[in-house]
């Protein structure tokens, strides 16, 4: 029955609604739990019969908790989850109106939702309609709940009838294989035998505004686009620096207690919170997981912000910038790699070996972000990320790795080929002092305008979206790091001499590789120029960021490490395009209707009635000037605006017009998108100068400081 948040002890109610290792160790014979670890593991193929006792158990722990559906959940391209419920009712064998419960092992494997309507980028005809849906052990199936019941959620991948993939699950999958197999290459040839596993760990820290509900329904853009396409900006911003770490207020404080509630009952580790620097925004972090559950529980974690925030009577915002003017959210990915017996690989060590072991894992991150730049920042290209990056807040377009000063400088002595490295009692020393545990200099000396930051164990990738899925991120960073280390694993294994041979990879890669380590300013525009000279790309919009997806190295890459063939990253390529160009549609639709619908109107009538006023006041020979100047602007401000509004439709409607998917979203992104900029400047300068009350749609000083 529906866990009572006030009386359950915490220790009880975290995972109560998650069907974790805990509970199949808890409630499967032991032989079918050591398979299903075995599967986990990547060791063993599943069995219909292991499903079947699994599905059983499952079927059962869901049912006494008073589960009434199951839904196999997943991730289309869309970006979001998807899930379709049956119920576990099935009539009795014996009839006469009753039913028995049942849930097999196939329907735990397997599930057929009608596919056609979510996109395959013509991976998937419609009328070739099937794609099913497939178990992913890796993450934990858990209870959903709403207030009359409970259903069971079943992580799963979704693929084609082909087995192309449809989700983005399944490449995420993929790639993390791939790291796997060239990590435990690098690691046996360096002489560990003990790692049977690599595996990515991954904490998203989560940001997300609340604006009171009441605003939120009164404005036509925050609600069909998840942001505002007008708002002058208020008299206060975030210049007092008053709200980041401020005291939560009491009606977020309740929201976030009750969040953090929904979230333990699934097992998802909620550990910290806080205000954000902008008024009204906040930020949540879980404890750090295996990478396919962390992609889960972030899914899950903004449908429950979004969920509970309903509850009270707040609307979440999870768009990258709902306020032009105003820092916009972005999700800080931490990432790390870590082997099955428990080592996480970019902890700098306590001895030589374990040092050089960090400095060789940490210098394939450094190669693969430069040689992958592109494709990391492709992936984050949206258009709400278009706001983002490089709007002078973090992160700018370019990519760059940040490792502050100390351990840059071990990296310059080893690839200047100094003896920092060589000698042995030296090497000890200077090695040693990367144990940033115990170097208060490197830990203080933090850089939050790095997009990819080396933060004392792992690695912080700023640049995504905070309504992204975090999957593609990882997907792309894990398969340029396994390309990178396939290449040094092909090398350590040719050589004799193992530590020559590691600080000769270490030294020529940092060398060719060193234009993308950066510790200064990454907001500063010195930093715009610099980058530059070095030759790292600055990819300031989607549509440019999307291309490298086509481009032939990138698809052998991911053909190499059979994360998506030809045809999936083409596919891909047009999904993405044409999410972008409805997105943008969808927005200038909204500018045009609140123009004309909304403001338009409002300024001409305010304006007329301000002439009137001024009339009034003549006829009694009172001062009449100032009414009669300022009716006049906003008049002549309500023409430009109509003017505008009309040069945005023909935008819009050529861009509509264009066959071609890239050839529309360069309209979308060229045309459309300034003539909204258009029609924003003229409707801003209209909210200074109209009342507040004849004003249509609640401003930015309400839905900004009011909670
Ligand atoms: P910050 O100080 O950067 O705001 P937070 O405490 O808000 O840090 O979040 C840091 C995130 O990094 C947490 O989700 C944490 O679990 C995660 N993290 C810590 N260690 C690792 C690791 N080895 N691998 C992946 N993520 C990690
Ligand atoms: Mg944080």
């Amino acid at each position: 029955m529906p866990v009572d948040f006030m009386k359950t002890p915490l220790l009880e109610l975290f995972g109560a609604h998650s069907f974790s290792n805990a509970v199949m160790r808890e409630r499967l014979p032991k032989s079918v739990y050591k398979e299903v670890l075995a599967v986990q593991a990547g060791e063993k193929e599943l069995t219909l019969a292991t499903a079947d006792v699994v599905a059983q158990a499952m079927r059962d722990w869901a049912v006494e908790k008073g589960a009434t559906h199951y839904t196999h959940w997943f991730h289309p391209l869309t970006g979001l989850t998807a899930e379709k419920h049956d119920s576990f009712i099935s009539p009795a064998p014996e009839g006469g109106g009753t039913i028995i419960l049942e849930f097999s092992g196939k329907e735990l494997i397997k599930g057929e939702p009608d596919a056609s309507s979510f996109p395959s980028g013509g991976l998937r005809a419609t009328f070739e309609a099937r794609g099913y849906t497939a178990w992913d052990v890796t993450s934990p199936a858990f209870l959903k709940q709403d207030r009359t019941g409970l259903t069971l959620c079943i992580p799963t991948a979704f693929i084609s009838y082909y087995g192309q993939a449809l989700d983005k699950k399944v490449p995420l999958l993929r790639a993390m294989e791939a790291l796997n197999q060239a990590a435990l290459r690098v690691l046996h040839a360096i002489g560990n035998e003990t790692a049977r596993r690599v595996y990515t760990t991954v904490g998203p820290e989560q940001e997300y505004f609340l604006v009171d509900k009441s605003f939120f329904e009164r404005r036509p853009d925050l609600s069909l686009t998840g942001r505002t396409v007008f708002g002058s900006m208020p008299a206060k911003g975030q210049e007092m620096e008053d709200h980041y770490f401020g005291a939560i207020k009491e009606r977020v404080a309740d929201f976030m207690r009750e969040l953090n509630y929904e979230l333990w009952k699934v097992g998802v580790a909620a550990k910290t919170q806080h205000n954000e620097v902008a008024p009204n925004k906040f930020e949540i972090a879980p404890v750090f997981t295996n990478t396919t559950a962390a992609v889960d529980a972030n899914q899950l974690a903004m449908e429950t912000i979004k969920s509970v925030a309903r509850r009270h009577g707040m609307e979440a915002l999870l768009h990258e910038k709902p306020f032009a003017g105003v820092n916009g959210s972005g999700k800080h990915n931490n990432w790390s790699m870590a082997t099955d017996d428990g080592v996480n690989l970019f902890e700098p060590g306590e001895d030589p070996a374990s040092n050089a072991r960090f400095l060789l894992f940490a210098t394939a991150v450094v190669e693969a972000v430069d040689r992958y730049a592109l494709l990391l920042r492709s992936s984050v290209a949206t258009s709400g990320n278009d706001h983002r990056l490089g709007a002078n807040e973090a992160p700018p377009a370019i990519v760059s790795v940040f490792f502050g000063g100390p351990l840059t400088e071990i990296f310059e002595n080893i690839a200047a080929g100094k003896d920092n490295a060589k000698n042995k009692g030296s090497a000890h020393i200077e090695l040693g002092v990367t144990s940033l545990p115990r170097l208060p200099k490197d830990v203080s000396d933090r850089n939050r305008t790095s997009p990819f930051a080396f933060t004392g164990n792992k690695f912080e990738f700023r640049m995504v979206g905070s309504s992204q899925s975090i999957a593609t991120a990882n997907t792309y960073l894990n398969t340029a790091v396994a390309q990178v280390l396939g290449e040094f694993a092909d090398k350590l294994e040719k050589s004799g001499k193992k530590n020559e041979a590691i600080e000769e990879i270490i030294r020529e890669s940092y060398n060719r590789h060193r234009r993308v380590v950066f510790n200064g300013n990454g907001y500063s525009d010195e930093w715009v120029r610099e980058a530059e000279r070095r030759g790292l790309p600055n990819v300031k919009n989607t549509v440019d960021a999307l291309s490298v997806l086509v481009a032939g190295e990138t698809v052998e890459l991911f053909e190499r490490h059979r994360v998506f063939t030809r045809e999936e990253s083409e596919s891909r390529f047009h999904i993405y395009l044409e999410k972008y160009s409805k997105q943008i549609n969808i927005e200038a639709g909204v500018t045009i209707d609140m123009a004309r619908r909304g403001i338009f109107p409002a300024a001409i009538s305010y304006a007329a009635r301000l002439a009137q006023d001024a009339n009034a006041l003549a006829a009694i020979g009172a001062k009449s000037g100032p009414g009669e100047i300022r009716a006049k602007k906003i008049a002549e401000l309500a023409a430009v605006l109509f003017d505008e509004t009309a040069k945005l439709e023909t935008a819009l409607g050529d861009a509509q017009k264009t066959g071609d998917v890239l050839a529309q979203a360069e309209s979308y992104s060229g045309k459309v998108r300034p003539a909204m900029d258009g029609v924003r400047a003229a409707a801003d300068q209209l909210e200074k100068l109209v009342a507040k009350k004849d004003w249509p749609y609640p401003g930015y000083e309400d839905m900004l400081f009011v909670l």
